[in-house]
């Protein structure tokens, strides 16, 4: 996903009907099943594919080759699982509005929680034989060794899993866990009132949060940037108190189940999933926050350029100069597979016949589900949906979405099943890297300053919505939480506290603040609906800019070596924990080094951006 995509644009005009597109700029998703009739055999088989693993409850502890049959019985269901749901899945997006493709998702959907139900048996059960009989096994199997990582992992996180009593109250108790994020929901979006506010050119606007972002991402009159976001922020202030109730719901939750479970805190709890050691989200918040003079030095830039007397967040979006020039999809085609020359030639192969072979639905149509993604159909290929538009964000959307199709390509290619998904926690390196190649590809070839100017700033844009932003919403939330685990009182006093003090630390003097900010944290979905998750956005982009710069500049020797560790990064698909992985690629995320790396990138860019508009004159 990306955090700096268009804020709601108006629907293009004339949209084409889906059967006016040419084939070329469609998906081919006869390449999964040729037709409904296939499909439904497929699914058939899935059914009993799984009724054959309930049976097999019973027999992991006979031996090596009852557990090898297990997982492999595992693997079957899991790979047709892809082909199953995406090729509904993906019908589904070209047009929402096909109620029977619905009722035939949601059939599947019903599947998957008969298969969860199913499976429930295997994990305490294999739990049950002591690890040192499983790794017997695994020396005498080679077949079952290579689960090896899954089964050691499963034991290592066994260490926080109660008795069977202490179980099954905790999975009772997940039936109100998700009461705050759903009273936030209903409170934020079914239940609130949007406000209308009237422009200065006379326009009259419900101020939805789409309405919202684009009145600050488009309208150059700086009163109407300032009467949205104090209309907008007091859709939470009057209501403030609820808010921050609700979040001491998610806060104490989050305490409870970290006590429940015997870990030191909310953040260990938080990590130990994916092993990630406390100190990386520590490391990462400590130096940001030193690493903010090039942050304030592009908003005092931004401030000069706009000519504006007074500088607020609200004016942090508006573009620098206006630039319209349109990015054909075919000239994307051209450029995408240049652009990653330094991946070497069977990179920009794979790319190429990526980019061929009917595997992206490029343009919008009626119905089609909005944004862009790369879907991992396991056994087929990656697809892709865009909605392109001709603007810049389109052609950047592809790249980005081309990075995580050319990892998924990779580590299936590479990976036994069990290993051929990658986690979050890697998932938008390479998305993000692709984005970066993109950017010096264009930058090289721009001839006209204004496109500069327009293509660094959606650079910089990038760093800031995803790492800036990401690491103080982290920062919040680590704040938060340490607050009820030292038994403190939440307040709106209090959150507010945190988030105002944490503006001010990151802007310093370059901005100009306001007190509706204090209250900005109610608004963030994330904060309710999934704690701890936003810093890995942050952590990507770092391992990113890190390895940029190893991909990029040194000997021509230390750069060969580096691609090489990329490319077995994204050949490793999740076969290890993504710090161990990481390491590999010469990334080390506990050090400020690899942190710094998107500080320096931000100042770079900043430089040129400066340049850029002193040669504008
Ligand atoms: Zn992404």
């Amino acid at each position: 996903m990306r955090f700096n995509a268009t804020a709601e644009a108006a629907p293009a005009p004339h949209l084409r009907e889906r059967d006016d597109i040419p084939e070329r700029f469609k998906w081919n998703l006869t390449h999964i099943f040729s037709d409904w009739t296939e499909w439904q055999r497929a699914y058939e088989e899935l059914e009993t594919k799984i009724a054959a693993f309930a049976a097999l409850q019973g027999s992991l502890g006979k031996g090596a080759e009852q557990l090898l049959a297990a997982y492999k019985s595992r693997d079957a269901i899991g790979q047709l699982s892809y082909k199953v749901w995406y090729f509904v899945g993906l019908k589904y997006d070209e047009d929402q509005r096909n109620n029977e493709i619905n009722a035939r998702r949601q059939q599947v959907q019903i599947l998957f929680a008969k298969e969860a139900q199913a499976s429930a048996w295997f994990d305490p059960e294999l739990l049950s034989i002591p690890l040192a009989t499983v790794q017997t096994w695994m020396r005498e199997s080679a077949e079952l060794a290579v689960y090896r990582f899954a089964i050691e992992d499963l034991y290592r996180q066994q260490e926080h899993v109660l008795d069977e009593k202490g179980e099954h109250l905790l999975s009772l108790s997940s039936r109100f866990a998700s009461a705050p994020y759903d009273a936030f929901a209903a409170l934020s979006t079914a239940d609130v009132k949007y406000p209308t506010v009237c422009l200065s050119n006379g326009t009259e606007v419900t101020l939805t949060y789409g309405q919202y972002r684009a009145i600050l991402a488009t309208n150059r009159n700086q009163e109407d940037r300032a009467q949205a976001f104090a209309e907008y922020h007091k859709l939470f202030a009057a209501t403030a108190n609820t808010f921050a109730s609700l979040y001491n719901g998610v806060l104490q939750r989050d305490l409870f189940y970290a006590q429940a479970r015997g870990y030191a805190s909310t953040l260990e709890g938080a990590l130990h999933g994916n092993n990630i050691p406390t100190a990386v989200v520590e490391n990462l918040i400590a130096t940001t926050k030193a690493g903010t003079e090039p942050l304030r030095r592009y908003h005092r830039l931004r401030k000069r350029v706009l000519g504006l007397e007074t500088y607020h967040t609200y004016d942090a979006t508006i573009p620098l100069v206006d630039f319209d020039r349109k990015y054909a999809y075919e000239d994307g085609l051209e450029w995408l597979p240049a652009s990653v020359h330094s991946l070497g030639p069977e990179y920009q192969e794979h790319m190429r016949s990526t980019l061929a072979g009917e595997w992206i639905d490029v343009y919008e149509n009626p119905g089609k589900r909005s944004g862009a993604y790369s879907a991992p159909v396991y056994g087929v290929h990656p697809y892709m949906l865009l909605n392109y538009n001709d603007t810049l964000d389109a052609v950047f959307t592809l790249a980005h979405e081309m990075g995580h199709s050319m990892h998924t390509l990779l580590s299936n290619a590479h990976q036994p099943f069990v290993y051929s998904a990658y986690t979050i926690f890697i998932a938008e390196i390479p998305s993000t890297l692709s984005e970066a190649l993109f950017l010096e590809f264009m930058l090289d070839r721009a001839t006209d300053d204004r496109e500069k100017i327009v293509l660094l700033q959606h650079a910089i844009d990038g760093i800031v919505a995803t790492f800036y932003t990401q690491v103080l919403f982290a920062d919040f939330e680590l704040q938060a939480h340490r607050l009820v685990e030292s038994g403190q009182p939440i307040t709106v006093e209090r959150l507010g506290d945190i988030y105002f003090d944490l503006l001010k630390t990151y802007h310093g003097d370059a901005m100009d603040y306001d007190e509706a900010s204090r209250l900005t944290w109610a608004r963030i979905p994330h904060f309710y609906s999934t704690p701890y998750y936003v810093y890995q956005y942050a952590t990507c982009f770092a391992s990113s800019a890190q390895l940029m710069r190893q991909l990029t500049t040194g000997a021509a020797q230390d750069r060969a070596a580096a691609l090489d560790r990329y490319l077995t990064l994204l050949k490793s698909g999740g076969s290890d924990h993504p710090m161990t992985l990481l390491q590999r690629a010469g990334v080390d995320l506990s050090k400020p080094e690899t942190v710094r790396a998107v500080v320096d990138q931000l100042d770079a860019l900043v430089t040129k951006l400066e340049q850029a508009i002193a040669s504008l004159g």
